[in-house]
């Protein structure tokens, strides 16, 4: 039996999102036919509340974070970094013990985005910090928006 493939809650219809909606994606749901998947909301793990403040980086994106050179905060400026990189470091934990190897996230966000996330209110090239970790662990990881480049069987 393969290992499940991870995906971000949102968009399998979790109403997890900051505003306490889903981003449910019909291809995602195409894409885990027929596979287990392992629902995970990093911001949800980090114990912030749903509805919520929106979050965003600050000087980086995700890999600057893991070097030190960037953070994560709220728009009232609250500093949510250190949360965040413990609840993907726990997340993390729980995706090994499954043998997680492939991952699939939803675009722009501050904690699983693929390739953009938010850095103030401007949209930038990079990585969310979740994702950021999952793929330094050796996780393939795609997004809603780059489901086109998985290879059929590929990952099995
Ligand atoms: S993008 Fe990630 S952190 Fe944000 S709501 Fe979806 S699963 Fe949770």
């Amino acid at each position: 039996m393969s290992p499940p493939l991870l995906v971000s809650a949102c968009l399998v219809g979790f109403r997890c999102r900051y505003d306490g909606k889903d981003k449910l994606d019909l291809n995602v749901l195409r894409r885990l036919e027929g596979h287990s998947w392992l629902v995970v909301c990093p911001e949800q793990r980090a114990g912030l509340s749903t509805p919520r403040d929106p979050i965003m980086f600050e000087g980086g994106t995700g890999r600057d974070i893991q070097e030190g050179r960037a953070r994560i905060v709220r728009v009232d400026g609250t500093d949510v970094t250190e949360e965040l990189i413990e609840a993907s470091r726990s997340i993390i934990r729980m995706a090994k013990l499954y043998g997680v190897r492939t991952g699939i996230l939803k675009e722009r966000s501050p904690s699983c985005g693929v390739r953009r996330t938010y850095r103030g209110d401007d949209l930038v090239e990079g990585m969310g910090i979740f994702a950021a970790m999952l793929q330094r662990e050796g996780v393939e990881i795609f997004s809603e928006e780059t489901l086109g480049l998985w290879k059929a069987g590929h990952y099995l």
